[in-house]
């Protein structure tokens, strides 16, 4: 796999506090990459900044060898989905996966294009014309990720985007999430706090501990032979 995004010497302070640290980060095409670490250590900060939301205090961020950290949120082309999915409760399922469209201007007849084939991609055609309120939280996550994927993005931002659902829920969704990235080729890169979750998911780990990495590998190699005792004893934590 070819480096896609590069994240280059970044680090990011919120006053004199430093949430991010030096960080080194590659992300290729087509890989499913975790975030892992425990609360607090940076894995959304890091999104964020990859987003367009966060500015980094210094480094470089380029997507195909292009800086693209100096350009606001809706020219890098990423979709983002959060764990509070946020949609409109008055809105259909196609309204809601529209409303970025909308918001940017695009004619009626490119949306409604757009809109049946982001909602064809993750087969949710039968429920278009339901309410948010009318779904499981399964079906409103899938909602909320097809809303991501309407503009074909870059990349795939998911901040523990299954973190309100249910044990039994949560695994099925993993499953489908899983199924969704060979199926459509997507580059993701999940935060999760989860191992579980980031082992079984992930076609790279990579180990977050106080805004630094601890280790980046195969989620086998994180799992088997982890580098330094933080890794070791996160990975063998249970949630
Ligand atoms: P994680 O996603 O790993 O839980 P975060 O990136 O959310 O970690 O946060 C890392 C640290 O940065 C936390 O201590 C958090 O309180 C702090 N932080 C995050 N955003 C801000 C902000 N806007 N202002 C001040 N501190 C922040």
């Amino acid at each position: 796999m070819s480096a896609f995004i590069n994240l280059e010497r970044i680090s990011k302070s919120f006053g004199t506090f430093k949430v991010v640290d030096d960080l080194d980060l590659e992300i290729a095409k087509g890989e499913f990459l975790s975030l892992l670490g425990p609360s607090g250590s940076g894995k959304t900060t890091i999104l964020m900044m990859l987003a367009g939301f966060v500015e980094p205090s210094s480094g470089a961020i380029t997507l195909e060898g292009k800086r693209i950290d100096h350009l606001p949120a809706h020219r890098r082309n990423m979709g983002v989905v959060f764990q509070n999915y946020a949609l409109f409760p008055h809105m259909t399922v196609a309204e809601n996966v529209a409303f970025p469209l909308v918001m940017r201007g695009v004619s009626k007849t490119e949306a409604a294009e757009r809109v049946a084939r982001a909602i064809d991609m993750v087969q949710l055609t039968h429920i278009k014309d339901r309410k948010p309120a009318q779904l499981s939280g399964g079906q409103q996550q899938r909602v909320a990720l097809t809303r991501a994927l309407v503009f074909e993005p870059n990349v795939v931002l998911m901040d523990e985007p299954l973190g309100a659902l249910d044990k039994q829920l949560r695994e099925h969704m993993q499953l489908e999430l899983r199924e969704l990235h060979r199926r459509l080729g997507l580059t993701i890169v999940f935060v999760t706090h989860d191992q579980g979750e980031a082992l079984t998911m992930s076609n790279r780990i990579a180990v977050f501990n106080a805004g630094q990495i601890e280790q980046l590998a195969s989620p086998e190699a994180i799992y088997d032979h982890p580098e330094t005792r933080f890794v070791a004893e996160f990975i063998g934590e249970t949630n």
